[in-house]
């Protein structure tokens, strides 16, 4: 049997609603992309809509339909009651179903712009199509310059028969960095780029930022959620804060001389429960070895269970141990059991010798009470979000 996810609903509901308190004044986009980072697209989109959320972001179309199909099973059907942001882009094929689904897409290109044109010329939808544009203030990823460029953009909109601006956005590449300079020159560069548009005679609905550090740091400057309010304020838009992690219960670390507080920390739990069948108890003597090229030798007699999950379902290799080296854990009827020797594919070694009556059948946890994402994260020097999108 395959490992599997427990997903707790109401630590889900909890860490939304934790994040709208902090966003008070502002509205919370609960990012669900990457099969909402591991933890099952349907059920965390369900129950997040339940929750009252007003947006979901998802990554591609393909996404935004499995999260269109799973509202309208809510009976949520239209935008009026949900909207989805399509964040990564679109391609042309992409476009027709972004018309025919009533999806929210970002888009930076005049190109982009046209394809929507196009499928809303074919389709001959009514209404008006909403898009937000991206704004590169300087993580040179995704989204258009300030200047020409976006004047471009602009244009392509105004001069579209059928398309609205909805929202203007952006994505700070350093949010987790107290009094960062990058910051502050994405900052400036966002405010001319709603000047512009502003100039430009288009008043959008929203102006949109954030991520879970953003919404985090507290450092002394202004933070993010006022001056993204009092941005919003200024040009009669409302302020939409895209947070993901946060919601999962997980945050990253605050780095910097500068931070002087956490909005986060202790207040968002983690949501997932990520378990794998025990399906082999073994004793073995002193000196026998385990697992692929003997990394590990038993010094003393040892119980063994074999639990059915590896790296090929997500778990990182880097949480195998030496005799030398302490690897990762897992939860072996709420005691700690080391892993012993080499992770394989699907397979794992941990030691159970001091936990009484483990037998064939029990539950590992692998994420959830007792070992988080975080210490996998330091074990395989990488972050939480890798980890929870790592889980299959
Ligand atoms: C993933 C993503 C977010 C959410 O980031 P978190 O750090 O997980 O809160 C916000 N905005 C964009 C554009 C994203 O791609």
């Amino acid at each position: 049997m395959k490992s599997w996810i427990e997903l707790d609903e109401e630590r889900l509901r909890g860490n939304f609603n934790v994040l709208a308190t902090v966003a008070s004044g502002g509205t919370v986009l609960a990012v669900v992309k990457a099969n909402a980072y591991g933890h099952g697209l349907e059920p965390s989109a369900r129950v997040l809509a339940q929750a009252g959320v007003e947006w979901l972001g998802v990554t591609g179309v393909e996404e935004g339909v499995r999260v269109r199909a799973v509202l309208s099973e809510c009976g949520i059907t239209t935008e009026a009651q949900l909207k989805v942001l399509v964040m990564c882009g679109i391609s042309e094929e992409d476009a027709p179903v972004v018309v025919a689904q009533r999806l929210t897409p970002v888009v930076w290109t005049v190109e982009q712009v046209r394809w929507l044109v196009t499928a809303l010329h074919q389709q001959d939808a009514g209404g008006s199509l909403r898009v937000h544009v991206e704004v590169d203030s300087g993580m040179s990823r995704q989204g258009v310059k300030p200047g020409n460029a976006l004047q471009a953009v602009l244009a392509a909109i105004a001069g579209a028969n059928g398309l609205r601006l909805d929202g203007v956005m952006t994505h700070f590449a350093n949010a987790e960095v107290a009094n960062s300079t990058q910051t502050a020159a994405q900052r400036k560069a966002f405010e001319g780029a709603v000047q512009q548009v502003w100039a430009a005679g288009v008043v959008p609905g929203w102006l949109s930022v954030g991520n879970t550090s953003g919404i985090d740091l507290l450092d002394g400057s202004e933070d993010l959620l006022a001056w993204v309010k009092r941005l919003a304020g200024g040009v009669g838009a409302r302020a939409l804060v895209r947070t993901g992690l946060a919601l999962y219960g997980y945050r990253l670390g605050l780095e910097g001389a500068g931070v002087v507080a956490s909005r986060l920390q202790d207040r968002v739990l983690p949501v997932m429960t990520w378990k794998a069948k025990v399906i082999g108890v073994e004793e073995v003597s002193a000196g026998a070895v385990v697992g692929y090229n003997g990394t590990y030798r038993a010094e003393r007699p040892m119980r063994l269970a074999l639990v059915a999950a590896g790296y090929a379902d997500g778990l990182r290799r880097e949480l195998s141990s030496t005799n030398a080296k302490a690897g990762g854990w897992m939860m072996v009827r709420g005691q700690r059991a080391a892993i012993v020797g080499r992770i394989s594919m699907n397979l794992t070694t941990v030691d159970v010798t001091e936990i009484a009556e483990v037998r064939v059948g029990d539950d590992a946890v692998l994420l959830g009470e007792g070992i988080t994402a975080e210490d996998h994260a330091r074990l395989a020097s990488t972050i939480a979000y890798e980890i929870v999108c790592g889980v299959r």
